[in-house]
């Protein structure tokens, strides 16, 4: 552009008025901003949030300590230990994940050959140090109690889809 041109650009402001014709033509649209956290975005059934650990509907826990999600977890965030119950069969005497290394990638549920471990719709949780993110096996269950009807829901609707 020429030194003139540059001259009438900046004398009649038309950068500006460029901007300005920008801000007007949404300023009428529809918002895509939310008032967080009175207002919340949609969710998919497959979100991965919060982990939990299910049982069926007998109350027995799901998990039959394979150490699948363990094997497949880039992150190396599960830690399990097994021993056989007093009725022989295997379970976990030791399930943990630990949060603060956890990447929220989803395989240890794809891994589960049980649906045991899960990742949940709850994103908003938090530890006041270090220790408070890793999650064991009773607090998994007690969240897979509290939440049983929503990870259920979400499967349901997302079985045609595995
Ligand atoms: S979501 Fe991914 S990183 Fe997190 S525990 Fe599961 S496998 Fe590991
Ligand atoms: S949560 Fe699933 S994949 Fe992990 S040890 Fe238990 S049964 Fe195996």
């Amino acid at each position: 552009m020429s030194a003139l041109g540059r001259f009438f650009k900046s004398l009649f402001l038309l950068e500006l008025l460029r901007g300005l014709r920008l801000t007007g033509r949404y300023l009428l649209d529809r918002k895509v901003t939310i008032i967080y956290p009175e207002e919340k975005t949609p969710q998919s059934p497959r979100f991965r949030g919060l982990h939990a650990q299910r049982r069926y509907p007998n109350g027995e826990e799901r998990c039959i300590a394979c150490k699948l999600c363990e094997a497949v977890c880039p992150a190396m965030a599960i830690t399990i230990e097994a021993a056989p119950r007093e009725d022989g069969s295997r379970r976990t005497s030791r399930y943990e994940i630990d949060l603060t290394k956890c990447i929220f990638c989803g395989f240890c549920e794809e891994s589960c050959p049980v649906d045991a471990i899960v990742e949940t719709r709850v994103f908003e949780y938090f530890g006041e140090k270090r220790g408070d993110l890793v999650k064991g096996k009773e607090e998994l269950l007690s969240i897979g109690d509290r939440l049983e009807a929503q990870i259920a829901a979400d499967r349901e609707q997302d079985a045609p889809y595995r």
